[in-house]
């Protein structure tokens, strides 16, 4: 975003770095707000308003656009703020309350997938990276911030504080575990269902899961549409450990929502 004035910025400073000591206990195990292994830069410098505040954007190389890829909670929560900002630079905006006193804060997006008030898990989708600001005219990338007690604090993923203020790669971590808590349970009339290497009809048959079975769902990918016990839905669950191609239709899932709960594949 924007640079602040200089005593501005200091006087943030100096109340990051009083809270910063009482604060890292209370943190939730932020990740990463983007899928398992996706590779960005984390762009961090004086003057980056508020302090503390990270953007970010694909490596230079990838052939994946910076903008409209896919933004995920870095911890579980509750949003808190879904909307576009008329008076401010932040544009599309959303924030995660994450409890203790924690928030996340995610702006200029392209497009946002969750409303206020909705619970979302560690690494579901919140909505796309882009340029929007009622203020500024950007290129497209991610403006994030981990927020204490109203105050952004130096970013933490999985653990490692980022190194401010340079411009580092970083790999992301969020839900890189099987499936990364996100779980459904099958439901059809009770014969198994069968599992897909893509997402349809017209992939070939890879396994089966009984009717009742418990799945990790690690990644979900927009393919045919199926009708089934929970209505009709395009949307399909990558069940498979990280790199392999499993696939049910989350028209037999039921994973609580009609809307994603996982990153994309
Ligand atoms: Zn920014």
């Amino acid at each position: 975003m924007n640079h602040l004035p200089r005593r501005a910025f200091a006087l943030a400073s100096l109340a990051s770095c009083l809270l910063a000591a009482n604060a890292a206990q209370a943190a939730p195990n932020f990740q990463m707000p983007f899928a398992c292994n996706d590779v960005w830069v984390a762009n961090t410098w004086d003057g980056h308003k508020p302090g503390n505040s990270v953007d970010m954007n694909r490596p230079a190389g990838d052939s994946r656009s910076t903008a409209g890829s896919t933004v995920v909670a870095s911890a579980a929560g509750t949003v808190v703020t879904s909307t576009y900002s008329n008076n401010t630079g932040y544009g599309n905006y959303i924030v995660i309350d994450h409890g203790g006193g924690w928030k996340t804060l995610h702006a200029h997006l392209q497009s946002r997938a969750v409303s206020a008030g909705a619970s979302v898990r560690q690494g579901q989708k919140i909505g796309a990276v882009g340029n929007t600001s009622a203020l500024y005219n950007l290129a497209p990338h991610l403006h994030y911030e981990q927020i204490y007690n109203g105050a952004v604090q130096k970013a933490t993923w999985n653990g490692v504080a980022l190194r401010y203020f340079e411009k580092k790669n970083y790999k992301s971590q969020n839900s890189c575990g099987s499936g990364g808590g996100v779980t459904g349970t099958v439901k059809t009339a009770g014969l198994a269902l069968n599992v897909r290497s893509g997402p349809g009809t017209n992939y070939s048959i890879v396994d089966s899961v009984a009717n009742g079975s418990t799945v990790s769902i690690r990644c979900q990918k927009t393919g045919e549409s199926i009708s089934g016990t929970y209505g009709t839905s395009n949307i399909w669950n990558n069940i498979g450990a990280s790199g392999s191609n499993k696939y049910i239709p989350d028209a037999y899932t039921h994973t609580g929502s009609d809307g994603r709960v996982a990153p994309d594949c």
